[in-house]
């Protein structure tokens, strides 16, 4: 795996964080919001509060092939009315039909949230546990994670690289749910072990829970995302790299992860 912070993408697979602050935004950092890339196509999976300024430092609005969102809580998806109102109203990036993936209770609040017109804009497409979709070039699966509401765990497939980003999850879902041959990880990790809330009743990973779960399924990478504010990132890396058994990297804002090798030079 290699990281940058270029627009740039070399790797047949990439991952572009956009926002990775858990619940609530942090000072600087959007909620969860990343960037997939491959084969020429790009996926918007979650939309939290924020990233639709950080989505276009990195891509134009017309080059949205898809939105994906793993789960109804507002960190997920609160971009959804902005984004309607870009490709409905905005100057020169007006669109329709863009496709929508998401579950029944996302679908059901941004309804609601647009009064009733989501579907002016997006051609919305309900996603459960174990569903399998094509978004242009990439082959997209889905795993439904331990939360308080259906939340999806998404693996994403090209070229024969493979990413996996786990939503909102407790420690009971394993990241070998969504199968072998990961190259990079990209696991919520909200709170620290010391916090005294492993578990947190099978809601949020600690970053051991994380780092322990992403050894199990012998993923050949581990980012970590979703850190509550106020929590060390520093400290949550340490911490799960100690259970992964390796070094561990953290999103932040505009950082990409590469994987997979990437088209042959001309
Ligand atoms: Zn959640």
């Amino acid at each position: 795996m290699t990281v940058t912070t270029s627009r740039d993408v070399a790797g047949a697979l990439s991952v572009t964080v956009l926002g990775c602050s858990g619940t609530y935004a942090a000072a600087g950092n959007p909620c969860s919001g990343f960037l997939v890339r491959g084969g020429g196509t790009a996926v918007l999976l979650d939309c939290g509060p924020g990233t639709l300024a950080n989505l276009q430092e990195h891509v134009t609005l017309d080059e949205v092939d898809a939105v994906v969102v793993s789960h109804e809580h507002p960190d997920h998806w609160l971009e959804i009315p902005l984004l309607r109102h870009a490709w409905r109203y905005g100057w020169g990036v007006r669109r329709e039909g863009v496709p929508l993936f998401a579950t029944t209770g996302t679908r059901r609040l941004a309804t609601s949230l647009t009064s009733g017109d989501l579907d002016d804009t997006f051609d919305v497409t309900e996603i459960g546990d174990g569903a399998v979709f094509r978004v242009g070039a990439l082959s997209l699966s889905c795993s439904r994670t331990a939360h308080t509401v259906e939340s999806l765990a998404v693996r994403v497939d090209h070229a024969g690289a493979s990413v996996a980003y786990t939503a909102d999850t407790g420690a009971d879902w394993r990241i070998a749910e969504l199968g072998p041959g990961l190259d990079l990880v990209v696991a919520e990790a909200t709170f620290l072990s010391a916090d005294g809330l492993t578990g947190m009743g099978g809601v949020h990973m600690t970053a051991a829970e994380a780092g322990g779960s992403a050894a199990e399924a012998e993923a050949s990478a581990l980012v970590l995302t979703h850190v509550l504010p106020g929590r060390s990132w520093a400290e949550a890396v340490a911490e799960a790299g100690a259970a992964y058994g390796a070094p561990v990297e953290p999103a932040a804002p505009h950082r990409t992860f590469e994987v997979g090798a990437g088209p042959a030079p001309a």
